[in-house]
């Protein structure tokens, strides 16, 4: 039955799974359609597209913020969007960096203390933080800063201190889990309901949880977050898989009831329905599909392998503690867990939200110069100095979502994933970077397209697969011709 999840479906039930999103109204103007050669299928435009237009906006089939981010930035644990207020904001990520600010340099905010003035120039900063955080890890973030009392972060996480013009960034209310965790914040009831409907009721760790094991689901939580949060969006798809299939079960339970039948209960064809969000997305075994890193010896090849591979069987028997049930005991196969992990590794978006927090900061930066300016200038600068660069820092998180996913790749791409200043939340936002067709494919970049083509090959080999978009076709006639151009002249 495990082999039958990871079955690649037929033309047909693509067909109809793509349909059925297109009928919801899913995707307006695109259509997914079956392509020749490795990459299966594709989305394609099903009418013009002018450049800059949106040509997809499409919320997460699942997804998690980066376990190491969540300090940076309080958000809606379904949407992404920030929650909060902007003090509340400012003052937990001060309070993340807590002793180390506190206690090494000694109370050097205060609201009197600050410089006088409010000109800030963030600009420089801001284009640094953007090119350059992700790529150095936690160093860069942290030079510049100065320290801040902890009285003035707790009068920001308490809501004492007011500051001034956040009313102009405001942010939603947090509603907390019906669960009753704490792990997990929505921006709405809407996101907390729909959250606890499709996967968070099996994986909360508050009272009201439907999980049988908390231990054991405490442990997989910190398994995880040890190792690779990616096994958190792992077990969304199984909870949600579970909590589908139930649904389906009591649906054809209460029909049969009322026409007076006995149900005819097929656990597999249930389960099947369940799974098909999830298997439509291409597959490989996640410890076979990740990418050999350059400093790993290629003789070390099986061992970097199996490291992986031991690190999923963890994870996976921690995970069946806490929810398992017979039932769907295919889902908790090795191999599918393996391949649920090798679709995100293959197919998954890396999520992200801009700041509010970045954009206050600017906005005071940029206020006409005058007293209320000079006095809002005063009051932020000590909090500006403590977070240093990091005021920037944006949330981040990894999706996996139904249509973004069907994208393929070009080194000349017609599309961009790209937050308009309207995408305030974790959705797969999609532009056309020139007109696009009635009938054209939809591609973006899986990698930074400005390299040649010998790098661009390296990048894209991390994906598995060779690209043969009209660029590279030209760029390896171009080098053929190049090449025979010299030999010419050396003979010559
Ligand atoms: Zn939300
Ligand atoms: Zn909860
Ligand atoms: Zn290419």
């Amino acid at each position: 039955m495990a082999a039958m999840l990871l079955e690649t479906p037929s033309d047909a039930a693509m067909r109809r799974y793509y349909d059925k999103l297109a009928s919801a109204g899913k995707g307006p103007g695109l259509r997914v359609d079956q392509i020749g050669g490795a990459f299966g299928k594709g989305l394609f435009a099903d009418k013009v597209f002018d450049q800059d237009e949106l040509v997809l906006r499409e919320p997460k089939l699942v997804g998690a913020q980066h376990e190491h981010n969540k300090a940076d930035a309080l958000v809606c644990s379904f949407c992404f969007q920030y929650i909060g207020s902007m003090e509340l904001q400012i003052g937990r990520r001060l309070l993340s960096k807590g002793d180390e600010s506190a206690h090494d340099l000694k109370e050097t905010g205060s609201l009197s203390g600050g410089e006088e003035g409010s000109d800030m120039d963030l600009t420089e900063e801001k284009e640094e933080s953007e090119n350059g955080h992700d790529g150095c890890g936690c160093d860069e973030k942290s030079h510049n800063r100065k320290a801040i009392s902890t009285e003035l972060v707790d009068s920001l996480l308490t809501g004492d201190l007011h500051l001034p013009y956040s009313d102009k960034f405001p942010l939603s209310p947090i509603t907390s889990c019906p669960g009753g965790c704490a792990e997990d914040v929505f921006c709405s009831d809407m996101c907390a309901d729909e959250a606890w409907r499709t996967y968070h009721s099996l994986l909360c760790a508050g009272p009201n949880s439907l999980c049988e094991n908390k231990k054991a689901l405490a442990q997989f939580k910190e398994h995880a977050c040890d190792s690779n949060d990616i096994f958190l969006v792992a077990a969304q798809v199984i909870a949600g898989t579970i909590l589908q299939a139930r649904n389906l079960k009591n649906e054809i339970l209460k029909n049969a009831t009322a026409k007076g039948k006995e149900p005819r209960q097929q656990t597999h064809d249930i389960l099947l329905e369940a799974w098909e969000p999830f298997a439509m997305g291409f597959k490989k075994l996640w410890w076979e599909a990740v990418a050999l890193p350059d400093d790993v010896d290629p003789s070390q090849e099986d061992s970097f392998r199996d490291q992986f591979k031991e690190l999923a069987i963890e994870s996976l028997n921690y995970l069946k503690e806490a929810i398992y049930e017979e039932e769907y005991d295919p889902l908790f196969d090795l191999e599918v867990y393996g391949h649920i992990i090798g679709m995100f590794e293959l197919n998954n978006l890396e999520i992200v939200v801009p700041s509010p927090v970045e954009d206050y900061f600017i906005y005071i930066d940029d206020l006409p110069k005058d007293d209320q300016s000079a006095h809002a200038g005063t009051v932020t600068r000590p909090f500006l100095d403590a977070l240093g660069s990091e005021y920037a820092t944006y949330c981040t998180g990894t999706g996996f979502f139904a249509l973004q996913s069907c994208v393929n790749h070009s080194c000349r791409p017609n599309a961009k994933a790209f937050k308009r200043e309207e995408d305030r939340d974790g959705a797969a936002v999609l532009l056309a970077i020139r007109p696009i067709r009635k009938g054209e494919e939809i591609t973006i970049s899986y990698i930074d397209e400005n390299h040649d083509l010998e790098e661009r090959q390296a990048l894209l080999a991390d994906y598995g697969f060779v690209c043969s978009c009209s660029r590279c076709i030209e760029d390896s006639s171009m080098k053929i011709f190049s090449s025979r151009a010299l030999a010419g002249m050396l003979q010559q």
